[in-house]
């Protein structure tokens, strides 16, 4: 036997190359059976489902799902063990010695276990809470051994290629999730299950946000001190906090310390997130707790703003010292959001200070830009601290087809490559078919963070089988088509709110004219392949949607005030909403996100 160590999206701690075994002939595969613990897990549960549906997808061979102590039928040639079963424990794979959500995968000769650490709570109904080792377990083999992929959620993004049968490459392998917590922010199930097959899964105690919200009606009228005081001298409660107070930061961890005691054993992760908007206390103190402004040019919207980055790294610093007088392997949570960004050279961070790294740099960017966000990233890391990505950036774009794939794909890249250690993208807006290649990029490299963009790109279109060259060509069409238009997507940080609102200037109608031709290719190459072509449909659908809703935004703003006019705007749009039966095509749903989300802040009519 061979150690071998293999540095994957999830990282392989340790290999056992085991000797080549000869392969079940034709035939035997009939005789696979799943087997699982008695009680089932949800997770679990939901593993073997999967496994046999995609097997029996790739194969045409159903195998059974037996609980463990069960009678296996004597046709039964391979047993592949899900989860933490007794057979598993007696051959030394024991989930309990596994740290959260990483699994090991056993197989020689006609024996396979798939175990993972697990949770009892639901694999999907908690988001990502609940640790599915062996779930991941599963898709590991899905997506190694039988080249599943799942493009967008649903159905129609899955792309299983046919295989005689089920086979699976002999290893003895432990793998451990490569980031502490990943994903993207959504509710919906669908999308919550593409996570799960893009590996993606949370953290213990991982809990943060913009923390200070209800300090002012708890704390104002005695504590006024502790608040933003502005330019005039005078404090405000509900704006951020006077973070150098040192009355406010022993607060902070009297309240943390109270909270930790009531349960005991949990990990120890203290919040302080600003508030969401800029810190802005202007008092002597936090004034003379910042460093020196940093250089121009700066990107939008961090050209007019004060940096106060060495400010909270030091507020972040004197928090961790106070809260480790009470527990010395705690670790606090900030947010380098808004004016926090800035590299804070000069203040040296302890790595238990973890920075949720906030760019609202907007894509597309120019290339100058692009660097920006990454030299304040390394000011985060070089001095110290812990840092994970919290973008916004994915909320823009409304439901058009904006395509930022290698900047984005290059952003997760070189942060990961330089001391990542998590992802919390804000937010999952689900606009698949005219998103669908940058989410699918962004993961597969939550999946393998080192893998060449080009090759994830290749998986894609492969899997429009005659249309890959179309489709290629028009994703391309509209990177390109932004790039070469960076001047009209040069917009403010809440514009994305308001985007259908001037649409049309990003989208002129006649920018669509060359991406249709493609769709049209694309459709012709496709015909006898109903699977290429439902996935050509998908695109197309999203496309032609995306044209109505600039028609929608140009009559809208035509129709003034007049309220039949108004409504006959938006008419045809909502009439192709109908049509859609497809809910990954773009978001639907009432959401925030939603293409209604967007529309609601301008008052079109539903
Ligand atoms: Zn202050």
């Amino acid at each position: 036997m061979q150690q071998v160590l293999r540095l994957a999206g999830l990282v392989l701690v340790m290999v056992t190359a085991m000797g080549s075994m000869s392969r079940a002939s034709a035939g035997q595969s009939n005789g696979d059976v799943i087997i699982v613990p008695q009680p089932v897990s949800s997770v679990v549960d939901l593993a073997a489902r999967d496994l046999q549906y995609y097997v029996e997808r790739a194969t045409g061979v159903r195998m059974p799902i037996l609980p463990e102590g069960s009678d296996v039928p004597t046709s039964a040639t391979r047993r592949i063990y899900l989860g933490a079963t007794r057979a598993a424990l007696e051959a030394g794979l024991d989930p309990a010695r596994l740290s959260r959500d990483a699994y090991s995968i056993r197989k020689s000769g006609d024996v396979v276990y798939l175990v993972g650490a697990d949770g009892k709570g639901g694999p999907i109904d908690g988001g990502l809470r609940t640790p599915v080792g062996t779930l991941f377990a599963v898709y590991d083999v899905l997506d190694n051994d039988l080249g599943v992929r799942w493009l967008w959620p649903g159905k129609s993004g899955e792309f299983v290629p046919k295989q005689a049968t089920l086979q699976i490459r002999d290893r003895d392998e432990t793998v451990v999730p490569r980031f502490r917590f990943s994903g993207l922010r959504t509710e919906r199930p669908e999308e919550i299950l593409w996570m799960r097959r893009m590996r993606m899964h949370g953290a213990d105690g991982m809990e943060y946000g913009h923390s200070f919200g209800d300090w002012g009606k708890k704390y104002f009228a005695e504590h006024p001190d502790w608040f933003e005081m502005d330019k005039k001298g005078e404090r405000h409660p509900d704006k951020s906090m006077c973070v150098s107070n040192p009355g406010f930061q022993k607060q902070i961890v009297e309240n943390w310390w109270a909270e930790q005691q009531k349960h005991p054993g949990s990990r120890s992760i203290l919040n302080i997130c600003e508030n969401d908007g800029p810190g802005a206390c202007c008092c002597p103190n936090c004034l003379a707790w910042d460093g020196p402004e940093p250089p121009w040019p700066r990107p939008t919207p961090y050209d007019t703003v004060h940096n106060v980055a060495q400010r909270y790294a030091r507020f972040s610093m004197a928090v961790l010292k106070l809260a480790r007088e009470h527990d010395p392997n705690v670790e606090v949570v900030g947010y380098a959001y808004s004016n926090i960004i800035f590299d804070p050279s000069g203040v040296a961070l302890d790595r238990n200070v973890i920075m949720g790294y906030v760019p609202d740099v907007f894509f597309p960017r120019t290339a100058e830009m692009h660097e920006w966000v990454h030299r304040q990233w390394m000011g985060w890391v070089n001095a110290g601290g812990s840092l994970f990505m919290r973008p916004n950036y994915l909320l823009h774009g409304y439901c058009m087809p904006v395509n930022w794939t290698r900047q984005l794909a290059d952003d997760f890249q070189f942060f990961e490559t330089h001391g990542m250690i998590g992802t919390d993208f804000d937010s999952l807006t689900g606009m698949w078919s005219t998103m669908g290649q940058s989410l699918y990029v962004l993961g597969r490299l939550h999946v393998n963070p080192k893998a060449p963009v080009d090759d994830i790109l290749n998986e894609y279109y492969s899997a429009f089988g005659p249309a890959a060259n179309s489709v290629k060509a028009y994703w391309e069409y509209w990177e390109r088509y932004s790039q070469e238009h960076l001047d009209v997507f040069r917009d403010g940080l809440w514009f994305y709110v308001r985007y259908p609102e001037q649409v049309a200037k990003r989208f002129p109608l006649e920018s669509f004219g060359p991406a249709e031709k493609i769709m049209e290719e694309a459709e012709r190459a496709t015909v006898g392949n109903s699977d290429a072509a439902a996935r050509v449909v998908f695109l197309k659908t999203g496309l032609q949607h995306a044209k109505l809703c600039v028609e929608a935004s140009l009559a809208f703003s035509q129709a003034g005030t007049d309220t039949v006019k108004r409504k006959a705007a938006v008419e045809k749009l909502l009439a192709f909403r109908k049509t859609m039966t497809d809910p990954m095509v773009v978001n639907q749903s009432d959401g925030d996100v939603s293409c209604k989300g967007r529309e609601t802040n301008l008052e079109w009519p539903e």
